[in-house]
């Protein structure tokens, strides 16, 4: 079986090394040696001021709204994981759909504006794919009409923007570090925090909202990075160069031999590339549904990604429409993208489109 993506395995015997330090010296999770040398080297790789490490990327997000104190509407994205909006309504807030650009994929930040109402409290973009949104312009938006922003930065691991971390805009961006994801630790996330006193009162409120030993001054929760989890991400991190790189080679393969009418996302300018994902977007869902059939039939396993739009997910109110973001997500398919893709599978991958569009 050839997967849309696989799991970066790092060598054995490197992570069993961590795990042994681990076993000896009895310390488990907490604020762990292995956690703050991840985070301290994650701060350098990425070029990030603050930078907090977490169990999990959804509840990085629902950490981001409860840090900038949001409440009623969010201006947000129908085309994403589901996450980033499942995590609003955990938190008590209110998702308002902004539809997407019909060739970046992202939020149209044109129409924004559209959407503010009194009760907006901030903007959750998503960098979808890794493509950055249209940063300066949300920028302008947010600041003229009081909003916060927290991008969903999911997909965008060691993505800059004008020449810096994509992370270092919005109020505060997330990352996933699931074990699908570009980079990861199993499971896990991180919070890119501007304020540095939002930051030092984001890592109390990741352990109960514990200040000091008997002093709990916050509402917290349990979000805590173990230290196994470090380890793993240690040990990927270690390689994502080489990862990256080997990603680039499988997408410019894919981009000279694949058909040309297809639909390739439109990359922002700006924005340099992570190859994270290669989707395609097909002219009708009938010729999307026929290239999947065709790969699984050759043992080909892509995956409708982002489907479905999330404006129809039947725990929010009914009325939101978002025409683009329902076309694209019914003509999108994500193929096989990862570092150990061969020529002989892409080849097969791209010869059955060929013959099915
Ligand atoms: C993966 C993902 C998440 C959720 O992250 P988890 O670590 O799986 O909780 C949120 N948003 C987007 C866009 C994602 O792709």
């Amino acid at each position: 079986m050839i997967n849309v993506t696989k799991t970066y395995i790092p060598d054995s015997k490197k992570y069993k090394s961590y795990i042994d330090k681990i076993f000896s010296s009895g310390w488990l999770t907490n604020n762990g040696q292995f956690v703050r040398q991840l985070e301290k080297r994650l701060k350098q790789y990425l070029n990030v001021k603050n930078i907090l490490l977490v169990c999990n990327g959804t509840i990085a997000l629902q950490l981001a709204y409860r840090l900038l104190e949001l409440k009623g509407k969010i201006i947000t994205t129908p085309f994403t994981f589901v996450a980033t909006v499942s995590s609003q309504v955990w938190e008590g807030l209110n998702p308002i759909f902004c539809d997407i650009d019909k060739e970046t994929y992202n939020i149209d930040s044109q129409k924004i504006e559209k959407s503010i109402t009194d009760n907006s409290s901030a903007i959750v973009p998503v960098h979808v794919f890794g493509n950055s949104c249209d940063i300066n312009f949300i920028d302008s938006i947010s600041k003229k009409n009081n909003l916060k922003v927290v991008y969903d930065a999911s997909h965008a691991f060691g993505v800059t923007y004008k020449g810096k971390s994509i992370l270092e805009y919005g109020d505060i961006s997330t990352l996933s570090f699931h074990a699908t994801k570009l980079f990861h630790t199993v499971e896990g996330g991180a919070l890119v925090i501007k304020d540095d006193k939002l930051y030092e009162k984001a890592k109390k409120m990741i352990n109960f909202g514990i200040y000091e030993s008997d002093n709990i001054k916050y509402l917290g929760i349990n979000a805590k990075m173990n230290e196994l989890q470090a380890a793993m991400g240690l040990c990927v991190l270690d390689d994502i160069d080489k990862i990256i790189y080997c990603r680039k080679m499988v997408h410019e393969y894919y981009m000279s031999k694949l058909p040309q009418n297809l639909q390739f996302q439109k990359q922002n300018k700006y924005s340099s590339r992570n190859y994270s994902y290669f989707p395609v977007v097909f002219e009708d869902e009938k010729i999307l549904l026929r290239v999947e059939y065709s790969l699984k039939k050759e043992g080909v396993n892509p995956r409708r990604y982002f489907y479905p739009s999330l404006e129809k997910l039947n725990y929010l109110n009914k009325n939101q429409y978002a025409p683009i973001s329902s076309s694209i997500s019914k003509r999108i398919l994500c193929l096989p993208m990862y570092d150990s893709l061969t020529v002989k599978d892409q080849d097969k991958i791209i010869n059955v489109i060929k013959k099915s569009v």
